[in-house]
């Protein structure tokens, strides 16, 4: 993911809009990039600060702590998500191959 990718994937970070894969991404670039680590943060503050105005909290005062712990949670969640879909999917041809050497096996069994 390049700095415009990522940029333009901010509000739909903050607004947990994007797919396991594109979270991981997004943060990989976040994690890497300075300038892009700026512009989350000063979104992601405005947004959160205004959400918590609006249910009246009070302010956070160390939103970069947050943000930097919500990045954490969730970029262990979208890698062991994709792990565990990744998993599935090998399982899945695992099993399908052998049904298809049990099937081949009585197929031959039955014409030789
Ligand atoms: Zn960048």
């Amino acid at each position: 993911m390049n700095c415009q990718e990522a940029q333009s994937n901010i509000m739909n970070y903050i607004n947990h809009n994007l797919s396991n894969e594109q979270t991981k991404e997004f943060i990989e670039h976040i994690y890497s990039c300075p300038n892009c680590q700026d512009e989350l943060e000063i979104n992601y503050i405005v947004m959160v600060g205004l959400q918590q105005l609006d249910d009246g909290e009070i302010l956070s005062v160390d939103f970069r702590k947050k943000l930097k712990e919500d990045m954490d949670m969730r970029y262990k969640e979208a890698v062991r998500e994709e792990e565990r879909s990744r998993s599935i999917r090998v399982i899945l041809a695992a099993f399908l191959i052998s049904l298809f050497l049990w099937i081949l096996g009585k197929v031959l069994a039955f014409i030789v």
